[in-house]
């Protein structure tokens, strides 16, 4: 398969290598140019449980520099670049390319298929994680996997090439027509942890110090699921509490990406999680003032970092 992954950050750069490794033709997409330039220098450094290794055999470049049409695009940028960063590369996506996202947050399809007809759309969840170390490194430990489907929810025989072609790389891919139950779980997981980490500045063992900790985070997880339901999605609230209980108890030290984002000065994923789930939330008619408390808590961080960049330019 020729792949190409677009945002090579922490979770492109896995995907890659693996997929690279696995004997796939891969190439890198990125803006990050002492990133680039590191992968093409010393080839892209993927720590794993598997090893700490260096592969060579991917292309890394700049969108405005690859020309070929792959058979897959894997969207792997945040989600608030999406839309600029597909619009970068319109031309690469051919009559035969399929189109997955794995990106967390709500609203992937709907930005996806500005770019691609929805028959050639793929999405998915994926559990594994990873954080950029620095230039051309990533690391990723732990065990995941991923779960995929037709964003048309009709069979495709490429959906099913891709899931083996995942999972020939180690990334334990299943097709799974339950996807958008997965999507609106995590979307409640990260809705509660990533936005009380990121307004608290704890990491996801610290929201454990207090009772009040994992209230909020519950309450959140219960207006998430309503929302869920009110969409017909069969979403369940004590499987995401379950999962944020187990992240609580056992990410010790870890500090979600939306935290790392706001430490950074950077935009955060926030509008694609709270901001997504009290829009629809508006529209169904269901109350979820704590999601929302929290994202107008997070934009007034995204919007004290952007006055204080732009008073220091
Ligand atoms: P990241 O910030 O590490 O990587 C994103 C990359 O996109 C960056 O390298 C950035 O330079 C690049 N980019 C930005 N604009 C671009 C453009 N116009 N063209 C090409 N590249 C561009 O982010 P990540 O942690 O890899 O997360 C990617 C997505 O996966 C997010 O939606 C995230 O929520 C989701 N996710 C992350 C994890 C994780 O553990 N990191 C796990 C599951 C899902």
């Amino acid at each position: 398969m020729t792949i190409t992954i677009l945002g090579a950050g922490a979770m492109g750069s896995l995907f890659g290598g693996l997929l690279a490794e696995s004997g796939e033709a891969v190439t890198l997409l990125d803006i990050n140019d002492a990133h680039l330039r590191a992968i093409r220098d010393h080839g892209l450094r993927l720590e794993t449980d598997a090893g700490d290794r260096r592969i060579r055999s991917l292309t890394a470049c700049r969108p405005e520099q690859a020309t070929a049409q792959p058979d897959l695009l894997v969207v792997f940028t945040k989600t608030l670049h999406t839309a600029s960063a597909l619009a970068g590369v319109a031309g690469l996506i051919g009559p035969r390319t399929l189109v997955l996202t794995l990106q967390n947050g709500l609203g992937n399809v709907e930005t996806v298929s500005r770019f691609a007809p929805i028959e050639r759309i793929l999405i998915g969840t994926t559990t594994w994680p990873a954080d950029v170390a620095g230039p051309g490194h990533v690391r990723s430990h732990g065990s995941g996997g991923v779960r995929i489907m037709a964003a048309d929810q009709c069979e495709h025989a490429g959906v099913a090439k891709v899931a083996e072609t995942l999972s020939r790389a180690g990334l334990r891919c299943t097709l799974d027509r339950t996807v958008w139950t997965a999507v609106w779980e995590k979307v409640a997981f990260n809705a509660a942890l990533n936005s009380l980490c990121a307004v608290t500045g704890c990491s996801v063992d610290q929201l454990g110090a207090v009772p009040e900790g994992m209230a909020l985070a519950g309450a959140v997880i219960d207006e998430v699921v309503a929302v869920a339901r009110a969409e017909g999605i069969a979403a369940d609230a004590d499987h995401c509490r379950q999962t944020v209980a187990h992240a609580i108890a056992h990410h010790i030290g870890h500090k979600p990406s939306m935290l790392q984002d706001v430490l950074a000065g950077r935009p955060t994923e926030i509008g694609a999680i709270n901001g997504a789930v009290a829009e629809k939330g508006r529209r169904r008619g269901v109350a979820v003032p704590h999601t929302e408390a929290l994202l107008g808590l997070v934009r007034l961080i995204e919007a004290r970092a952007k006055a204080a960049g732009n008073s220091s330019t």
